[in-house]
């Protein structure tokens, strides 16, 4: 497996992306080239890249304009766009910017992240195989979509399929909307890295899995290896916190035995908690905010950690600052006095 890494501080002895890929080599026989984007240097290049040798190709983006002939990465991007049939192409930037989180690259920036080998080549591995994806099916493919939502996925996906969104106003210090929305591949992982494997939707985080089941996260953590068959195995797993399908744990709780008609007698949560054995009351989701049992929403403590609360909708807020997706729900805002 071969990266190639096009970077402006690549010829800089002490950078410290250098010897992580040294390790990364050592450990998982991943190589890197890391060029400068010289024309030279590039030249020597392209062949390769025309000939497929490369896995995965990393274009870092700020790069500093005096020292390059290419005023900016995407001009680097689209020469390389030109050669490289089949494989990704990446942009990243070190600067916050909305359009630079796509890719989620401070992965690869991030020493933790490439600390992760395993993690890394499987991340490889998963734009190698998003980059070939073209049809809604292959899509529900790579993502092993449970058979129940395979509509709902491909109606979500339909409008990143078929066309790119408008274009927002250019920033110098952004990725230009144009180069994402032109790629089908990065729409796809920005869909996926942004909505599918960020919020609570199709896909549910621990603590949407514990609410989910009227559960506390610790009984969850203690039952949670009977609910694996749920987990999203797909591309990308391995990058990101796990996550459940939410249709294949109330599946799992339907199939258990009830003898004492539990889902007839209970609303869902309730019957769930208790087919699953969660006696103490500790056991149960509480609401953060009135300590009622069983509540329906999921939260955060602004200024905070993200950490995601159980909550009723009635003891939280609204949260205006994020956009509304069909199919996906934010974290209600959650006051503290
Ligand atoms: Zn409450």
């Amino acid at each position: 497996m071969k990266v190639l890494v096009i970077d402006d501080k690549s010829n800089d002895g002490s950078y410290p992306r250098k010897g992580l890929l040294d390790v990364l080599e050592q450990r998982q026989q991943i190589t890197c080239d890391i060029i400068e984007p010289e024309p030279e240097a590039l030249k020597q290049k392209l062949s390769k890249i025309q000939a497929g040798e490369y896995d995965l190709i990393i274009v870092d983006y700020m790069l500093e304009r005096a020292r390059t002939i290419f005023k900016t990465g995407t001009a680097l991007y689209s020469l390389i766009h030109a050669y490289a049939h089949s494989t990704p192409i990446y942009l990243i930037s070190v600067k916050t910017a909305p359009t630079n989180q796509i890719g989620d690259f401070d992965l690869f920036i991030k020493d933790d992240a490439i600390n992760d080998h395993a993690a890394f080549k499987a991340d490889i591995e998963s734009h190698r195989a998003l980059r070939s994806c073209t049809s809604p099916n292959a899509f529900l493919t790579l993502i092993q979509c449970p058979e129940t939502l395979q509509d709902d996925i491909v109606t979500m996906i339909k409008p990143i399929l078929a066309k790119p969104e408008s274009s927002t106003l250019e920033n110098e210090n952004q990725i230009p909307e144009k180069e994402i929305v032109d790629s089908l591949n990065l729409r796809l992982f920005r869909w996926l890295a942004r909505s599918l494997l960020r919020k609570e939707g199709p896909l549910v985080s621990k603590a949407g899995a514990a609410g989910l089941l009227g559960i506390s996260l610790d009984y969850f953590d203690s039952i949670s290896p009977q609910f694996d068959n749920a987990l999203y195995s797909g591309i990308f797993s391995q990058s990101f916190e796990k996550r459940w399908w939410g249709v294949l744990l109330e599946d799992k709780v339907f199939e258990k035995t009830d003898p004492e008609s539990y889902l007839e007698k209970f609303p869902f949560k309730e019957a769930a908690s208790r087919l699953l054995g969660a006696t103490n009351e500790n056991d149960l989701s509480k609401c953060v905010v009135c300590q009622g049992l069983y509540p329906d929403g999921l939260g955060i403590v602004t200024d905070q950690e993200n950490e995601l609360l159980p909550v009723h909708i009635s003891c939280s807020e609204f949260n205006d600052t994020l956009p509304q997706e069909a199919f996906f729900r934010n974290p209600r805002i959650i006051e503290v006095e």
